[in-house]
């Protein structure tokens, strides 16, 4: 008798397939036209500029199957996270009343940010103090383990700039939540760990992201490049950076 699963090939054949269909849907996404206010926290102001101008990436750098997968766990993971939460008994609101996510838009629309979503209200044992911002990120366990031990602020600065920016600019649509702190959820997306955290506002690290993307704007629409974070490729940013060729072939 045949043993077709053990057929060589079909695991890969599958894969390539699916992998083929996330990667042409993935394509057909028109790209972003602002800058990602999620982003800015990010090291290097140039690969923000590439993000921001819709540069090509390095050949074999755009996202691949695999990535285009972790993303969308992340999002289902986040999907129940928002389950959970509720089932604690936290007035989680995600959706606005016309089913828009809650979100802004800044700099004429150039800079944009949508927001996970805010807890209304939460039981008083809980402590927490409402209207809060609510972030939530997966990691696998190395990351989770980091942030639980260090705090996000710490381990995971670019998360630390995002929830500071989404405080200042959702105040006008929801005042106190810049006065309230943050809720950071995060999941292990190997143990079902969660993690909670209270993140106080702060005020100059928003200010510092929101100069940040002016200053992108700003460089870009002159044509000018922004300075490299590394002095050489070898720098860890630019070992991954997915622009590396595109940055170091240029004037510095
Ligand atoms: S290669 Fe390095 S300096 Fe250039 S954009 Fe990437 S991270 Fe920034």
């Amino acid at each position: 008798m045949l043993d077709y699963n053990h057929r060589p090939g079909i695991a890969e054949r599958i894969n390539a397939a699916v992998d083929a269909a996330l990667e042409a849907e993935r394509a057909e996404t028109p790209p972003r036209d602002y800058l990602g206010a999620s982003r800015l926290g990010h090291a290097c102001e140039r690969a923000l500029q590439f993000e921001f101008a819709g540069a090509s990436k390095d050949e074999g750098q755009d996202f691949s199957g695999r990535s285009l997968r972790i993303f969308a766990i992340g999002h289902e993971l986040e999907d129940l996270a928002i389950r959970w939460l509720r089932a604690a008994a936290l007035d989680l609101v995600t959706r606005k009343r016309d089913g828009g996510q809650f979100g802004f838009s800044v700099a004429g629309g150039r800079i944009r940010g949508h927001v996970d979503g805010i807890v209304a209200e939460a039981p008083a044992a809980l402590g927490l103090r409402t209207p809060a911002l609510w972030e939530c990120k997966t990691m696998n366990a190395k990351n989770w383990r980091e942030t639980v031990a260090k705090g996000v602020t710490v381990a995971k600065p670019v998360y630390a700039a995002q929830i500071a920016l989404y405080q200042a600019y959702m105040e006008a649509m929801v005042p106190g939540i810049s006065a309230n702190p943050a809720i950071f959820t995060a999941i292990n997306k190997d143990t079902a760990e969660l993690h909670h955290e209270l993140v106080p506002f702060d005020a100059d690290l928003a200010q510092r992201m929101s100069d940040r993307g002016v200053r992108i704007l700003r460089a870009t629409d002159a044509g000018e490049l922004l300075p490299r974070i590394g002095a050489n490729r070898d720098f860890f940013e630019c070992r991954f950076c997915p622009w590396t060729e595109r940055c170091w072939s240029l004037p510095a």
